[in-house]
């Protein structure tokens, strides 16, 4: 079964074709990502500065990374992905110096695209931390970011599913100043990203994409990725279940397809992002 997964398992190359419901949001990101990473030498002859950050923001699981991943392998840009919350813990003591290198290596592989992931781990609000710790990261970021040259062949994109925890000076001109909300898709985006990964699937005719994005209110496109891989389990099982697996057996005997049933039978055992969120808050 080609499913869900699809897009993971083809590692970095992801392109536009692989992101469902949000096209305006990813013509946006083009606009002010690609411009500068392609022609740096436009904005530097024209005396304009290009842009250095971008500021996504929306609920887990929505396309962030996605969007980011596809950016640079559809620009050919160099990409780092940075965890946010794994420099502050994992690089415990060298957060400062970790950010740095990474900076260094997007410098020198330009043109390069970093990918800042739960930036609110790495600069939260200043006001609100009492750690000196975290306020030098949040400071080495800044410098970071200042020290870039806005010559358009590094560009940061930082994702956060809360921009008001993020230290406000990172929001200001010449850092991320650009902001763009990912939000939770609707029916239409829901029907795009169904298609997008059950498009590797043996499909039963039954199977109505129209009538799961319907009923599939609150699923972002995390919970629709793991709907598909979950409904090709549940159609594997049933063939399996359905055939005695003898020594002459070979794979085009067990003819699988993967029904509505299906997907109804994952469906009542996937719980959206969404009602989990709200379950949390309760
Ligand atoms: P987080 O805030 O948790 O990091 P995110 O917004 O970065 O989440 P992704 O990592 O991009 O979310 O999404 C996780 C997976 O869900 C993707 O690899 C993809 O399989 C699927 N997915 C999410 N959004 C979409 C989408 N808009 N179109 C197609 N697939 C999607």
């Amino acid at each position: 079964f080609k499913g869900g997964e699809d897009t993971e398992r083809r590692g970095q190359r992801v392109t536009y074709e692989d992101i469902g419901g949000l096209a305006k949001e990813v013509q946006r990101v083009r606009e002010i990502i690609e411009l500068p990473l392609k022609y740096p030498q436009l904005f530097h002859r024209l005396g304009v500065e290009a842009p250095k950050g971008i500021l996504m923001y929306g609920a887990p699981g929505t396309g962030k990374t996605l969007i980011a991943r596809a950016v640079a392998s559809e620009t050919d840009a160099h990409f780092i992905h940075v965890n946010g919350p794994e420099i502050m813990h994992k690089y415990y003591g060298e957060s400062e110096a970790r950010l740095r290198q990474v900076f260094d290596e997007a410098r020198k592989k330009a043109p390069s695209i970093i990918f800042l992931d739960e930036i609110d781990a790495i600069a939260p609000r200043r006001a609100d931390v009492h750690g000196d710790v975290e306020k030098r990261v949040v400071a080495q970021l800044l410098a970071l970011m200042d020290g870039l040259e806005s010559r358009g062949n590094v560009i940061v994109i930082a994702a956060t599913n809360i921009p008001d925890l993020v230290d406000p000076a990172l929001r200001r001109p010449g850092r991320f100043d650009r902001e763009i909300a990912i939000n939770a898709p609707d029916q239409r985006g829901r029907r795009e990203i169904l298609q997008i990964h059950t498009r590797g699937m043996s499909l039963a005719p039954d199977v109505s994409l129209d009538r799961l994005a319907a009923i599939t209110h609150g699923f972002v496109g995390a919970d629709l990725a793991a709907l598909c891989r979950e409904a090709g389990m549940y159609a594997l099982r049933r063939g399996l279940a359905n055939y005695q697996l003898s020594e002459g057996f070979v794979d085009d005997d067990l003819q699988l397809k993967v029904t509505m049933r299906d997907f109804l039978d994952a469906l009542a055992e996937i719980e959206p992002s969404a009602t989990r969120e709200f379950a949390m808050e309760l």
